[in-house]
């Protein structure tokens, strides 16, 4: 679903503060993956999500998405991809506090265009029921727990069956609990859906029970059991 072939990402170009970021990253990501992202605070975790998920452009390299030469693209064009192709979850799970868990749900749907609303309202019980949430679905996700709020964020990515799901510390802000139970759904999902996911995470308990570990390391991959995770 993903290659990359050495993507490089530098801020501030022009400027006397210029930094490389990422150094070249190669990464293949096969339907289906279950991979950990790892890495020191600063070492580009968020900065490779975040091209990776069409939100920031490479300064270089290449990326392909589904077999799309993403370069290729134009804004409108990546959108488009972003919108079929990728889910996001986020440490802070974007929600919307007003909107009601079903109506969290339906905001991919609505940003799709052309859903009938009892189309999207169906298709968010859906999701929600698959996500052990359905019967919250008309409270107020700002009434919900952390745990539940994740996992209507969880329901949310899924909506438009993305290949690929990028998830930023998605269990950064929860208890142990939580955060087993919202990594053990987003492991289902992947077994029952072979979508592939994308871990963030600084929690190697977790990293561990992925099928694999990709680790970065001042801005480059470095792959395999080396001694952080030891
Ligand atoms: P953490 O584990 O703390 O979330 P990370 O691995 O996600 O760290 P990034 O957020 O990708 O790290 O940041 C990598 C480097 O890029 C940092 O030195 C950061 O200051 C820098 N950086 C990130 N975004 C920008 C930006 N928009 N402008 C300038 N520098 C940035
Ligand atoms: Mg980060």
């Amino acid at each position: 679903v993903l290659r990359l072939e050495g993507v490089r990402k530098s801020f501030g170009i022009g400027t006397p503060a210029e930094t490389e970021v990422l150094h070249g990253v190669d990464l293949v990501l096969e339907r289906g993956e279950f991979c950990a992202l790892i890495g020191p605070s600063g070492s580009g975790k968020s900065t490779l999500l975040n091209i990776i998920g069409l939100l920031d452009r490479p300064t270089a390299g290449r990326m392909d998405i589904e077999g799309q030469d993403t370069s290729l693209l134009d804004d409108a064009g990546q959108t488009r991809l972003r919108g079929h192709s990728i889910g996001f979850v986020f440490q802070y799970h974007h929600l919307i506090p007003a909107f009601t868990a079903a109506e969290n749900v339906m905001m991919p749907m609505l940003v799709d265009k052309g859903w009938p609303s009892a189309a999207m309202r169906q298709r968010a019980e859906e999701l929600l029921d698959q996500v052990g949430l359905l019967r919250w679905k008309d409270n107020l996700s700002s009434h919900m727990s952390g745990g539940q709020q994740q996992r209507v964020a969880i329901a949310r990515a899924l909506a438009m069956q993305p290949s690929l799901i990028l998830a930023d510390e998605p269990t950064g802000n929860l208890d142990t609990r939580s955060a087993e139970d919202a990594f053990q759904l987003m492991r289902r999902v992947n077994r029952e859906q072979k979508t592939a996911f994308l871990i963030v995470t600084h929690n190697l308990d977790l990293a561990r029970q992925t099928d694999r570990i990709i680790q970065i390391v001042d801005g480059r991959i470095v792959e395999g059991n080396t001694g952080l995770l030891a």
